[in-house]
Formats: C-alpha cells, sequence, structure tokens
C-alpha cells in the first residue's frame, strides 16, 4: 500500500468501516510509514478536540464498565486491543 492509497482509506478506517483485510493492510503500512502515522496520530487528536467540545457526556458508569470490559480481554488475550499508535511511546501493557 503506498501513502496515497493509505490516505485514501482514512476516512474509513476513522470510521470504522472499513474491510477487514485492508485494515491489515493500513496497519501494516502505519508500521513501515512514520509520514502516515503522523497523520493518524493528528486526526485522532483532532477528532479528540471536536468530540470534547460537543456537549456530550459520557456516563461514568458505562465508561466504567467499558473500561472493564478491555481490561478483561486485555488480560484473555494478552495483547492491546486492535488499535495503537507507535510512537506515542505508552507502556506496553497499559490497556
Ligand atoms: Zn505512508
Amino acid at each position: 500500500m503506498t501513502c496515497t492509497e493509505f490516505l485514501s482509506k482514512l476516512t474509513d478506517y476513522f470510521d470504522g468501516e472499513i474491510d477487514p483485510s485492508l485494515l491489515a493492510e493500513v496497519k501494516a503500512h502505519l508500521g513501515t510509514c512514520h509520514h502516515c502515522e503522523v497523520v493518524v496520530d493528528t486526526t485522532r487528536k483532532t477528532i479528540d478536540v471536536y468530540r470534547g467540545a460537543a456537549s456530550y457526556e459520557f456516563p461514568e458508569e458505562l465508561a466504567n464498565r467499558l473500561r472493564a470490559a478491555v481490561m478483561e480481554r486485555c488480560r484473555a488475550t494478552g495483547k492491546l486491543p486492535d488499535i495503537k499508535v507507535k510512537g506515542s511511546e505508552k507502556p506496553a501493557g497499559q490497556c
């Protein structure tokens, strides 16, 4: 996959509407291309800012249950959930 192909899939990637086989290619590209990694990182931060600006509040109780479910899944599979951004230098296992 080239950077151009990657960028054309970026919206689908963030919408979670990407074909699983394409997702594998996207992730493979992200692992090898620092440029696209930065783009994804920046885009994700931008999305977070917009979401933060919206007046939607995530119920705390639901957030806790989600967190617990994710933690359980992490323990069960022994690895982090699907999406991770390399270069953010988060310690492994912090899921
Ligand atoms: Zn690239």
